[in-house]
């Protein structure tokens, strides 16, 4: 039996850095940088045993998710609460419709952790000591329902991403009713699952589990209707995958499943060269696409956590070319106040001095330009 159990309460995880022999200031500095973020704490013990707790400082996965209080950094006067405005191309609740031929449905708002440089801090996970989230009001079924309905009335919608949240964390049943209502949908010809879970509970997708079970039916049933079912990974450093992770990864390629992987580039955990090259290469090896790379949102409370541009093109040019051109991710932002993804390379203009960057947007009309800001130094 594999016992992988979370840790929500910091009772809990200063009893763990104890059991490391974690000096007892930087006990402090983690427990009170919770006091600061817009994510509860929740960390499993498959994750917290991963880190080099000798090398504390500088160890990738601490600095994902063990955030020191004295790492925060003040939040740009340009930031907003819900950064890409997902509240106005939200159809129906939960139900996010962006870009013309996708659809994102937030089957739930629990991830199996919660990464303070989420996109979503705005929804995903419960209220902090900083932040109140917006949340679900209507039940799963009603939202089911309403999704179903909203598909079948907008056919040149292709493509459906389930998200929230996290599939990982999702009732079986849940799931399950969702996957089995959108084969009826004949113009949905391919869904995405996405999660973080292959980090942090790997166990959930062993031989036999439920969740393996459902994946590989329906990985039938979606053949059946010539249709896609893929996982959307998310991986930032190759640390995050031990053999544990690579056994699941391999159970899922094994029954037919296609996966992609999305990064975010963090300041300092994964912001330079060989740290990229270095996933790519173990992502590769395993099967998955190298899907994107994505310059980190501008979210509130995780400042530290950004690049600048410029760094995210430098890393870009340096691996262009290295792999063969369908597993080099692309480096993209996801303009704020909603102009959508693009790449990172493509602005209109820049003032490098002030760290501005305009874009055009191909599919929001709301403004000509869309800007992102540079952290300031
Ligand atoms: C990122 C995103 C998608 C999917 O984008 P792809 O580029 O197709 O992977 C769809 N809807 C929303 C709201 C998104 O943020
Ligand atoms: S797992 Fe994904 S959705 Fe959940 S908090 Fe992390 S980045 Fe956000």
């Amino acid at each position: 039996m594999i016992t992988n159990e979370s840790i929500t309460k910091s009772d809990g995880l200063l009893n763990f850095l104890e059991s490391k022999s974690v000096p007892g200031g930087f006990q402090q500095e983690i427990v009170a940088g919770f006091s600061l973020s817009s994510m509860p704490l929740k960390i499993t013990n498959h994750v917290l045993n991963l880190i080099d707790w000798n090398d504390i400082i500088n160890d990738p996965i601490r600095k994902q998710f063990l955030i020191f209080k004295s790492e925060y950094k003040k939040d740009h006067p340009m930031l907003k609460f819900d950064s890409l405005g997902e509240k106005h191309i939200e159809v129906s609740e939960g139900i996010l419709h962006r870009y013309p031929k996708s659809v994102l449905f937030f089957i739930n708002r629990v991830c199996p952790t919660y990464c303070g440089f989420c996109t979503r801090s705005y929804t995903v996970g419960t209220d902090t000591d900083i932040l109140e989230k917006h949340k679900l009001s209507n039940s799963f079924s009603n939202r089911l329902n309403s999704l179903i309905k909203y598909l079948k009335n907008n056919k040149t919608v292709m493509d459906l991403i389930i998200s929230g949240g996290d599939v990982s964390s999702a009732n079986i049943g849940v799931l399950k009713s969702v996957l089995e209502r959108i084969l009826t949908v004949d113009s949905i010809s391919s869904v995405r699952l996405a999660t973080r879970g292959l980090t942090f509970s790997p166990e959930k997708f062993n031989i036999g589990s439920d969740l393996y079970n459902l994946l590989a039916e329906s990985v039938l049933s979606f053949k059946r209707e010539r249709k896609e079912l893929s996982l959307q990974c998310h991986f930032n450093h190759r640390n995050e995958i031990n053999e544990t992770t690579e056994k699941a990864i391999s159970n899922l390629i094994d029954m037919g499943l296609i996966m992609r992987n999305q990064s975010v580039l963090l300041k300092n955990i994964n912001s330079d060269t060989k740290t990229v090259i270095e996933l790519i290469e173990k992502l590769i090896t395993l099967k998955i696409q190298p899907y994107y790379v994505y310059q980190m949102d501008m979210v509130k409370n995780a400042e530290h956590f950004r690049t600048t541009i410029e760094e995210g093109i430098s890393i870009y040019n340096d691996i262009t070319g290295l792999f063969p051109g369908y597993l080099t991710p692309k480096f993209v932002v996801d303009l704020p106040n909603g102009g959508g993804k693009k790449n990172i390379c493509a602005y209109e203009w820049a003032d490098k001095e002030k760290g501005i960057f305009a874009y055009k947007s191909a599919i929001s009309q709301k403004a000509p330009l869309f800007y992102y800001y540079n952290p300031q130094p």
